[in-house]
């Protein structure tokens, strides 16, 4: 987990004692007159924002051509910007020697506009985790994390500055949802995460980027049309996308149903992870606000319809909360509900030691008891693995970003 306890993103609101399942919370406003939701409260819509600003890694391949040539130059200089970005993770002209010297600061500015200013970095694990909180073209906060591990490189991105499903146990949840990210603004975390590594400034020295996470801030799939433009980015082979395996790319989402069964037919063949964090409707109607509208049955439903139209293996994200969803019992019925879906290994579930936000009384579960949880769903037959415990002891205000650092994608591959 990650040392994230001197950065805040949106300061949470501390849910009054007593009122974590519920009680109404007074309306509030935080000083940028943004809407803090209340207990409970979904935000599906998002805020309408001034757009950020086009960038050539918003645009397909032909998009891109027909952009240059609108600039007046030849559509083959599309591939060559192509190129400098997604191969080279190169947006700054002085470094175009392909390119006239008379048109590169023209040609940045239409296609390169600044769209992610670093704050603050911060460090932990002896340099090889590198939190990075972004500054967007509006103010906007949003972070992102490079995780370094002997075999891989996982960037964790963010979706959305802020979130609109209000989980009661995520600190970005409590802040509600400032407005979508535009695929340009997720694909250029990667770019820049990809940068750092080349330059060999992540302890390790120069890497590439192997595994992405969307499991920063926000839900992908309630801003769909930019995350899956985001994931081609990623998979496209270079030099019109960073060429990386679809398979070691993972969308984790609250449980948007819609949005999965979109993302089953997409094409995309990511890996999908899926928050489900309690088994029954009644627990997860109030850990996970948006199971009201979408019921466990037909979350897991839709990720069964997921492994069978994609042969990708679901993962089942299940955070740790003591003494609220970690009864054996409930591991009985999880084990029971996924099986009720389809036979066989088409899940795994990974367990994550809740990393506690500040002013929620939950806390992670008592190692008794997830022992018991991993026995169970062991006994059951079912694929489980318990993401552990790296700095569990260290306050973590950004509590999904923090869960991204345990879930393995490539666990679920094996
Ligand atoms: N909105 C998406 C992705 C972002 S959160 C989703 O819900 O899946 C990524 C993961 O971190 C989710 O499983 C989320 O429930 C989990 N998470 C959020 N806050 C957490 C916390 N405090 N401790 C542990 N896991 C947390």
């Amino acid at each position: 987990m990650l040392p994230g306890g001197e950065l805040r993103l949106n300061a949470p609101v501390a849910i009054p004692d007593g009122t974590a399942f519920g009680d109404r919370a007074l309306r509030r406003c935080c000083e940028n007159g943004q809407h803090m939701p209340v207990p409970g409260e979904l935000t599906l819509v998002a805020p309408r924002r001034a757009k950020p600003p086009r960038h050539l890694a918003d645009l397909a391949p032909a998009e891109r051509r027909a952009a240059v040539e609108e600039l007046g130059h030849k559509g083959f200089r599309a591939a060559q910007l192509s190129t400098h970005y997604f191969t080279h993770h190169s947006d700054d002209p002085t470094t175009w020697t392909d390119f006239p010297a008379k048109h590169r600061e023209a040609l940045a500015a239409a296609l390169f506009p600044r769209l992610l200013t670093p704050v603050r970095d911060i460090e932990c694990d002896a340099g090889t985790t590198r939190k990075t909180l972004w500054r967007l073209f509006d103010g906007a906060l949003v972070e992102s994390v490079l995780m370094r591990y002997p075999d891989r490189v996982t960037v964790c991105v963010s979706s959305q500055a802020g979130c609109g499903m209000n989980c009661p146990f995520c600190a970005t949840g409590q802040a509600g949802l400032t407005r979508n990210m535009s695929t340009a603004e997720i694909v250029d975390q990667v770019v820049a995460a990809s940068r750092a590594l080349d330059r060999g400034e992540v302890a390790g020295g120069p890497g590439r980027v192997s595994n992405i996470v969307f499991m920063g801030m926000g839900e992908p799939l309630a801003n769909y049309n930019a995350t899956a433009a985001a994931v081609a980015r990623l998979i496209d082979p270079t030099p019109d996308g960073l060429g990386l395996s679809r398979r070691s790319v993972t969308v984790s989402t609250v449980g948007l149903v819609p949005g999965i069964a979109k993302l089953t037919n997409s094409g995309l063949g990511v890996t999908l992870a899926v928050s489900l964090h309690a088994p029954d409707d009644e627990l997860r109607d109030t850990l996970v606000p948006i199971n009201t509208r979408y019921p466990v049955g037909e979350v897991v439903a839709a990720a069964h319809e997921y492994f069978v139209k994609t042969g990708r293996r679901v993962s089942i994200e299940y955070a740790m909360i003591r003494d609220i969803n970690d009864q054996a019992w409930r591991a009985d019925e999880l084990a029971r509900v996924l099986a009720f879906a389809g036979p066989g290994a088409w899940v795994h579930v990974n367990l994550i030691p809740l990393n506690p936000t500040p002013g929620s009384q939950w806390t992670a579960s008592r190692s008794r008891d997830e022992k018991a949880f991993v026995r169970r769903l062991e006994t059951a037959g079912v694929p489980v693995t318990v993401r552990d415990t790296r700095g569990r002891e260290i306050d973590g205000a950004c509590g999904q970003l923090a869960a991204a650092d345990l879930l393995d994608p490539e666990e679920q591959l094996s």
